[in-house]
C-alpha cells in the first residue's frame, strides 16, 4: 500500500527538547476531506504550514491548513466555495520502547505520572517510528470549519420559491406568485361561487 500522504518524518528534527523545525505542505488529498455537502475534493490541495518542536515527551505539531471546500447550497444547490483557515496543535509522544513498557497500560500510567493530563489514553497520538500522521489533525481543522448546511448566502430564498430564476431579474410587471405545481391543474378550472 502507498505511504499516505498525511504521514510526516521528522528524522531531520533532532530528539532535543527546544528543537523546532518548519515546512510548507502542499498535500494533494487522495480522497474528499470534509462533510457530505461540503467538502475538500479528491486531488485538491491542502495547504499546511507545519512547524514540529522536540519536547521531552515527543514531538508537538502546531499547524495551519488552508484548503478550498467546494459544494452546493442546501437550499438552491448553487455550486458554492468555501474558504477554510484553521490551526492545530497535536503532541505526538515518543513511541514505547518494549525494555521500558510492554503495554498501553504502562503508557497510561507513565504519561499520567508524567504530566497532569486529564485525557483517555485513546485520545493520544503516538509516534511511528519518525513518522507523525498527520490526518486526524487535518481533518478536524477542515470539519471544524465547515458548515453542515451550506448556503451560497444567507438569504439564499431556495429555490422552491425562486422556480428556478433569482427575484431580482423579474421586472416589475411580472408575476411573482410562484406557481404551486400541485395547484398547477386547477388553474383553468371553472370555480363556482
Ligand atoms: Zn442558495
Amino acid at each position: 500500500m502507498a505511504r499516505s500522504i498525511y504521514l510526516f518524518n521528522t528524522h531531520d528534527l533532532p530528539h532535543r527538547a527546544g528543537e523546532m523545525r518548519e515546512y510548507q505542505l502542499d498535500l494533494r488529498v487522495p480522497e474528499a476531506v470534509g462533510v457530505e455537502l461540503l467538502s475538500v475534493k479528491r486531488d485538491e490541495i491542502i495547504e499546511v504550514d507545519l512547524r514540529v518542536q522536540s519536547v521531552d515527551e515527543g514531538v508537538l505539531a502546531t499547524g495551519r491548513v488552508v484548503a478550498t471546500a467546494t459544494g452546493e447550497c442546501t437550499r438552491c444547490l448553487a455550486p458554492i466555495s468555501w474558504p477554510i483557515d484553521e490551526n492545530f496543535t497535536e503532541l505526538y509522544y515518543y513511541e514505547l520502547s518494549s525494555s521500558r513498557s510492554t503495554n498501553k497500560r504502562g503508557a497510561k500510567s507513565k504519561i499520567d505520572k508524567d504530566a497532569d493530563l486529564d485525557l483517555d489514553e485513546d485520545d493520544l497520538s503516538f509516534m511511528v517510528g519518525d513518522d507523525i500522521d498527520l490526518e486526524p489533525a487535518i481533518r478536524d481543522a477542515v470539519i471544524l470549519n465547515l458548515a453542515v448546511n451550506p448556503l451560497c448566502n444567507e438569504d439564499c430564498p431556495g429555490v422552491a420559491q425562486k422556480q428556478g430564476e433569482n427575484w431580482q431579474y423579474l421586472s416589475a410587471d411580472q408575476d411573482q406568485t410562484p406557481i404551486d405545481e400541485r395547484w398547477a391543474g386547477l388553474k383553468d378550472f371553472p370555480l363556482k361561487n
